[in-house]
């Protein structure tokens, strides 16, 4: 409870339309700028205390962008604040830090600040734009501490700390670097894993066509299309016929072969904007978009007997099947569900007036 108005803070411009990683650098966006505004305020008045006007007023300055940078980032609406709100945060961190080199800061102190920079920049831009913001910058600070006769400089630094400040940060920048590619990587993999999880939690493994639970949210986008378009729109279930004899008389794995031919034939003899799903066993459904029943029949009876001619080879051996196939159209009155049903019916009748046929509902 107590900290439910800070997360709210941190959480302020995240969407649930971006994906992980934008909200997750949002998050540590508003995290950085919520630090840097109550650091650099603090400093700043401190600063102006202790009458270094000019020290005081940068770090005012950086706490005032600071603060913007994290409104925009609140208030966007796309990706395009969060992208200004990194620009800014980012580029007001190395102007901060630039001018901390050449001033040398609060008792020649400022120097310290810039390992801030490398994680800040890498995590905000990514590993390639973190590197390439990060190599000028490196090449900005070495010009400007080696200038000769240190003519970039206000204040003075020992060689010895010069080369080692250089060296320190080449090491911090190298570090995060590589922290953050392999971070990246890491996430891709991840990604890369879920997202192939997924692809299998909605297809068959044997056949590789959608399974149901697939064919489920296929649907969905097609019925929304119906809707919007009032096109008519077709299903057909399909089950092989007496396929617990094929599996008896030549053994579950052939069966297997079988149910993979199958399926083949179905995908090639459909047009491109259908749809064809393992629907369970030796069943299958066909959506048929802009189809009405009567078309469908057509369909479905060249599906038929295209099933029907073609010979499967098993252990050099031919053999034939044959499917029969129920049809509904789905309409005002007719929902998924209900077509589903009635082309279950069809598909009944279809069997019981001898199988290897196509029965439209409206037969029935
Ligand atoms: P009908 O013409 O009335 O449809 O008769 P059928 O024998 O095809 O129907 P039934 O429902 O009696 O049997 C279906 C068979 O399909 C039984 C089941 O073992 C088989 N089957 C279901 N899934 C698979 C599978 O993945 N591989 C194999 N080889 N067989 C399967
Ligand atoms: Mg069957
Ligand atoms: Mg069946």
């Amino acid at each position: 409870m107590l900290f439910s108005p800070f997360n709210k803070l941190l959480n302020r411009g995240c969407r649930s339309n971006y994906d992980e990683e934008t909200n997750r650098r949002i998050v540590v966006i508003n995290l950085f700028a919520l630090v840097g505004i109550i650091l650099t305020f603090i400093l700043g008045i401190t600063a102006l205390l202790g009458n270094d006007l000019s020290l005081g007023i940068s770090l005012l300055a950086a706490s005032s962008f600071f603060f913007l940078a994290s409104q925009i980032q609140a208030s966007s609406r796309n990706r395009f604040g969060h992208l200004i709100a990194v620009y800014l945060l980012t580029g007001c961190l190395m102007g901060l830090e630039t001018y901390l080199i050449i001033t040398g800061g609060y008792a020649n102190t400022g120097p310290l600040w810039i390992y801030l920079l490398p994680p800040v920049a890498m995590f905000f831009g990514g590993f390639s734009r973190g590197l390439v913001v990060m190599g000028g910058f490196t090449l900005l600070i070495a010009i400007i501490l080696f200038f000769p006769h240190d003519a970039l400089l206000l204040t003075e630094y020992s060689h010895p700390f010069k080369t080692r400040l250089l060296y320190s940060f080449v090491t911090v920048t190298f570090l995060s670097a590589f922290y953050e590619y392999s971070r990246q990587r890491t996430y891709q993999t991840v990604r890369d894993l879920s997202a192939e999880f997924e692809r299998q939690a909605l297809h068959d493994t044997l056949t590789k066509l959608p399974n149901r639970r697939g064919m489920r949210q296929l649907m969905e986008q097609e019925i929304k299309r119906h809707q919007r378009n009032k096109l008519p729109l077709s299903v057909v279930l399909t089950d092989i016929d007496n396929f617990k004899k094929v599996n008896d008389t030549y053994g579950h794995g052939n069966g297997d072969i079988i149910l993979k031919r199958t399926a083949d034939i179905l995908r090639q003899n459909i047009r491109r904007q259908d749809l064809v799903c393992r629907w369970g066993g030796e069943e299958f459904l066909i959506v048929l978009p802009e189809t009405n029943e009567t078309n469908a029949a057509t369909l479905a009876e060249k599906i038929r007997k295209t099933l029907a001619d073609s010979e499967i080879w098993l252990d050099e051996r031919k053999i034939g099947i044959t499917a029969s196939f129920g049809i509904c159209e789905i309409n005002e009155d007719v929902s998924v569900d209900r077509a589903l049903t009635l082309a279950d019916k069809a598909l009944y009748q279809a069997k019981h007036q001898g199988r290897n046929r196509v029965v439209l509902s409206h037969d029935n």
